[in-house]
């Protein structure tokens, strides 16, 4: 009897780990660690799309498991069955979240197989329509002017919404003069803002953009080096840095990822399938209209960004240690 279990195991294993049955039936799960409607969740629906089109018959699918700044999300795939059904699609906090929570329960290079790089996302400072500023400057002022009275929504501690704000703040010092207010993803605090109910936030393009081209909220900038002098709607935007901000620079990247121990045969198949999805031209052209730059160098390749990642942990680990704060 027991033998025939453990050869059960085994040819289940076996099926499992061969790229041709891969994934069979059985949808692919691409876990978001934020809300429905956000901009990760922009980012992970177009890529579901492309990806579903190369695999004939596949079912890609987006879950949302939000909370604590994406970390509730990437642990759950952290601890899924390693068997290519449960990826995760995470942003920069892949790398912010060790260094901001000192007791994660899971660990980003030892945890999980890279599939690769996805995009680079710049970020907008954005307003409620409500606001009396027009401009930068204006805005600037104002924020100044009501120190103490105004609040700053973000996706939760460790989010990229967060640092963004963290980094504004402390660049126009009226850090902990704004109360912050954190949400599961930036999509409802998008409702929020748009309501009136929060007074500004700093979010990806994927997520502004349409809200500003509306006049549903008011932008005031880029977090980009450079003005995005290319893009229809965000062009009119000065970048944080012409603002006098020196060494202001902010871009959000995603990756793909799988439980550590998924087969080789199946994450390559999935980063194979990846790198065509980045090529396709519908889904580059929905990506440039939400001011999104596809990835289309060497991080697409797993080791490749597995060693951008952990440049990023250090990089990010020293400038949260210097500051000394902490998400937990
Ligand atoms: N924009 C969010 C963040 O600040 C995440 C999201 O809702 O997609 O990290």
């Amino acid at each position: 009897m027991k033998q025939w279990i453990a050869l059960a195991t085994l040819a289940a294993v076996s099926v499992g780990a061969n790229a041709q049955s891969f994934p069979g039936n059985k949808p692919v799960a691409i876990v978001v660690p934020f809300t429905a409607g956000g901009p990760t969740d922009r980012v992970a629906r177009d890529l579901a799309e492309a990806m579903r089109k190369l695999i004939p018959g596949s079912n890609f699918v987006v879950e949302n498991t939000a909370g604590a700044g994406g970390t509730i999300g990437a642990n759950r795939v952290a601890k899924a069955a390693p068997d290519g059904h449960t990826l995760l699609l995470f942003h920069i906090g892949m790398a912010a979240t060790p260094a901001l929570y000192r007791k994660l329960s899971y660990k980003p290079l030892e945890d999980f197989e890279f599939l690769g790089m996805v995009n680079d996302v710049p970020m907008t400072l954005i307003g409620k329509p409500q606001l009396p500023a027009n401009t930068y400057r204006d805005f600037e002022n104002y924020i100044r002017a009501n120190a103490g009275k105004l609040n700053i929504a973000h996706a939760g501690l460790g989010s990229a919404s967060h640092l963004c704000g963290l980094l504004w703040q402390s660049n126009v010092q009226t850090k902990d003069a704004m109360t912050t207010i954190p949400f599961g993803g930036t999509a409802p605090a998008m409702t929020a803002l748009i309501g009136g109910q929060v007074d500004m936030m700093c979010d990806q393009t994927t997520n502004t953009t349409a809200q500003i081209e509306g006049g549903r909220v008011k932008a005031f900038a880029v977090t980009t080096a450079k003005p995005l002098s290319n893009h229809p709607v965000l062009k009119h935007y000065p970048s944080l840095q012409e603002m006098g901000m020196k060494n202001f620079n902010l871009t959000i990247w995603h990756g793909l990822y799988a439980p550590k121990g998924t087969p080789p045969a199946v994450t390559k198949l999935l980063n194979d399938t990846l790198k065509k999805a980045l090529k396709d031209p519908e889904f580059v052209k929905k990506n440039e209209g939400l001011g999104a730059i596809v990835v289309t160098d060497n991080r697409t390749d797993p080791a490749e960004h597995k060693k951008f990642v952990a440049a990023e942990m250090v990089k990010i680990k020293a400038a949260v240690d210097a500051a000394g704060k902490y998400a937990d």
